[in-house]
Formats: structure tokens, C-alpha cells, sequence
């Protein structure tokens, strides 16, 4: 089994090389051909000596993970579905805006905090992704899309830890994912430019708040313990108290000075004008003015919920009342509705390839790749 260089950050290629017998400087100029250039062959590495690709063919490949499925919703977002393995399968978003294009990649196959609201949460945990399929989903959006696009410069600029899975609870293969991410010979993003989405996991919080501190978006939901233990089960081992000064602590590493919340909109159940009173009430009471900004997220609704997303004007009277208490606050324009591709509808269920195959079948397959129409044996990972 020979090691997949997409495992390596790159001080772990560096020591790859070093156990060829080959010094830094050429580590760094394999992770430019793989992350910048998308290079998947050594044999493209032209600028490799002979000797150094021989070794490489020999103990090493580059494998992201194998492309299932890919579509295109109306609204331009873009949602592929990889297979890891197993039966299991997961979903990378691409949404492209006029300013940024953003990357949302999974961090988990399944998820084991079990969130009433969210589909991923209702599959449960199978495993967690190494390395290799977290930083593969970036590898293969962006290295496909400037080939697509024919352009050779950055397509993703922001990547978001907002897909399937909990980021902190599979801790070292995502911080390893992370500093592929900022690193300039990788992608040279910013560290504002990436945001870690987190329900809650304080002690890995400070953790990465000492590790890698990128850009936080804590999942909230809920103004206080009775509702939230009930909405994120993983609050009854970390409740708001412990919650909101881990955030605190946070900023002190932060990149940007505000953490953001996210708060999924359920009728009824957390979107009434005394939530949002309360709400005020729990950030005010725990840092200045501005310490944080709120999203509001309209539910995405799918039958196991038993939910129901909050009206319209349930969203805008909340919206008011905290935005009136000075909390930056924005209501999220859903995206990829059509495709599934939105916030929470992330199920990678393919348990059952037949039923997906009649799903892709009835939804737009992006016309510039038919990876759907090979035959299994055929697709590669190239992008
Ligand atoms: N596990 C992490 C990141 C993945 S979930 C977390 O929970 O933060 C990414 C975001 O999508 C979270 O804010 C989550 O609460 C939200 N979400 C989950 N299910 C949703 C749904 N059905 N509708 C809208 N947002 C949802
Ligand atoms: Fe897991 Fe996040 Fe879904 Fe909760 S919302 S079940 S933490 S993926």
C-alpha cells in the first residue's frame, strides 16, 4: 500500500521526503504540484528529477475521493457526492457568488451529535474522514472548476467546515486539512476565509483556538439549556454557560473580532419574540458590544424532522428585535434548494445506490463533466 500524498500537511511531506533521502526544498515543490497545480501524475512533474518521480511512483499516490454523482442547481451552487468507502458517502458544496466562490466540505461521514433539525444528525455517525478525503474535496472542486472555467487562478476563496459531519470531533485530520488550507504553497487561504462551524465542543475549541485559529461559527439554536439540550443533545455535556466563555476565549485567537452564531429558524420551537429576548439577554451578558454576529438560517425541512421552518414573518419580527438590541444579525439566502445542496439536507446516503441513481436521474447533471455516465470501473479522481 503505497501513502497518498493528500494525507500530508506540509511539514509530513517534508518528512516523507526526507525518509527518500530528499531534501525540504523538493517536499515543497511536490505540495505546489499537487495543491496549486492539481497534479495528480508524477510523471506532470517535470521539473523533478527522474530519479526523485521513479521513487515517488514507487511509494506514493494522489487519491482523492471517487466522484459519485455531481449537479448543478439553477442558482449555479454546485453539489458533488464522493464515495469513502463502506456504503458511505459524502457531500461537498461549491457556491459561487459575485465576490467569492465558497467551498462548504465535510468534515465527518455521518454525525454522532444527533441534532433534531438535521439530516446528517438523523443518519447518525458512521466514521470519521482522514485527511486525504477532507483536503481531497478542495483538491478536486477547485482544480475541476479552473479546468472547467479555463481559468488558472483561484476559483474558491472561502472554505467553510459546514458540511456533513462535527469538525471537533474529529480534531487532528481537520486542523491537518486547515494548515493545507492557509498554507501559501497550498492554497494560500486566508485565516478569515475559512471558518471552522462548531456545535459545541468547548474543549477543542480552545484547542484550535491555540492550534490553528481560523474563523468560528458556533451552532446556537436555542437562548437557553432546557431547549437547546433538546435541539443539540451534545449541550448536556457542554451547556451555554461553559459555551459562551469558551467563545470569549476564543476571540482572543480569533482572526476577526466577532464570532458568528448560527440559529436554525423552527416554528415554533425557537422562534418566538421571547427566544429572541432571551437571546439578547444570553450574548449581551456575555461580551461588548459586537463580540459576535447572528445568522439566521431558514429550516430546510426533510419528513424525519417532524419540524417545520419558521414564516417568514416569524424570521423578520425575531430579525428586529435582536438587530434593535445592536447584534449584527442576517437572515441566510438558502441555496441549491433544488439539488438538496442546502444547509442540513447533506445526507450522502447511498445505502441505496438505486434510489439515488433515480434521484440524480430527475435533478440537471452538470453538463460539463458526465462522470455519472461512466461506468464505475472507468471514473478516476481526476478532476
Ligand atoms: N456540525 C457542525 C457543522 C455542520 S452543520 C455544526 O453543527 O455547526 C452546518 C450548519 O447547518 C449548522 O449551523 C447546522 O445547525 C445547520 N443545519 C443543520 N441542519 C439544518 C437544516 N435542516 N436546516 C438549516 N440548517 C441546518
Ligand atoms: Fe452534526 Fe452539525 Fe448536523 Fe448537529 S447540525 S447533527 S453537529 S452535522
Amino acid at each position: 500500500m503505497t501513502a497518498n500524498l493528500l494525507d500530508y500537511d506540509l511539514d509530513g511531506l517534508a518528512a516523507f521526503c526526507e525518509r527518500l533521502g530528499e531534501k525540504r526544498f523538493r517536499a515543497t515543490q511536490l505540495f505546489r504540484w499537487i495543491h496549486q497545480k492539481g497534479a495528480a501524475q508524477f510523471d506532470d512533474m517535470t521539473d523533478l528529477a527522474k530519479s526523485l518521480r521513479e521513487k515517488l511512483r514507487t511509494t506514493a499516490h494522489i487519491q482523492a475521493p471517487v466522484v459519485l454523482s455531481q449537479h448543478i442547481s439553477s442558482d449555479g451552487t454546485i453539489k458533488w457526492l464522493f464515495d469513502v468507502g463502506g456504503g458511505n458517502a459524502i457531500e461537498t458544496v461549491f457556491i459561487p457568488e459575485d465576490d467569492r466562490g465558497t467551498l462548504c466540505v465535510s468534515s465527518q461521514a455521518g454525525c454522532a451529535v444527533g441534532c433534531r433539525f438535521c439530516s446528517t444528525g438523523h443518519q447518525g455517525f458512521s466514521r470519521n474522514l482522514n485527511p486525504a478525503e477532507i483536503i481531497g474535496q478542495l483538491w478536486f472542486a477547485e482544480h475541476f472548476l479552473r479546468k472547467h472555467l479555463g481559468v488558472d487562478e483561484r476559483v474558491i476563496s472561502n472554505v467553510v467546515m459546514m458540511g456533513m459531519g462535527e469538525p471537533l470531533q474529529n480534531y487532528q485530520p481537520v486542523v491537518q486539512s486547515l494548515r493545507v488550507m492557509l498554507d501559501d504553497h497550498g492554497y494560500g487561504l486566508s485565516r478569515r476565509r475559512v471558518t471552522v462551524s462548531t456545535s459545541g465542543v468547548v474543549p477543542k475549541m480552545d484547542r484550535l483556538g491555540q492550534d490553528c485559529p481560523v474563523a468560528l461559527a458556533v451552532s446556537l439554536h436555542a437562548p437557553n439549556d432546557v431547549l437547546r439540550d433538546n435541539l443539540v443533545p451534545l449541550n448536556r455535556s457542554y451547556p451555554l454557560q461553559e459555551l459562551m466563555q469558551a467563545c470569549q476565549r476564543y476571540l482572543a485567537f480569533a482572526p476577526r473580532d466577532f464570532i458568528t452564531f448560527e440559529y436554525c429558524m423552527l416554528d415554533g420551537v425557537n422562534d418566538t419574540a421571547v427566544h429572541a429576548a432571551e437571546l439578547v439577554q444570553l450574548i449581551q451578558s456575555h461580551g461588548k458590544q459586537g463580540w459576535c454576529k447572528l445568522n439566521l438560517i431558514p429550516f430546510n425541512p426533510f419528513p424525519a424532522s417532524g419540524l417545520k421552518r419558521s414564516s417568514n414573518a416569524a424570521v423578520q419580527a425575531f430579525s428586529k428585535i435582536v438587530s434593535d438590541a445592536g447584534i449584527i444579525t442576517t437572515v441566510r439566502k438558502t441555496r441549491g434548494d433544488d439539488i438538496d445542496a442546502a444547509c442540513g439536507q447533506l445526507a450522502g446516503d447511498v445505502q441505496d445506490r438505486t434510489a439515488v441513481g433515480k434521484r440524480i436521474a430527475k435533478q440537471r447533471t452538470f453538463v460539463l463533466t458526465p462522470v455519472f455516465d461512466a461506468p464505475e470501473s472507468q471514473r478516476d479522481n481526476q478532476p
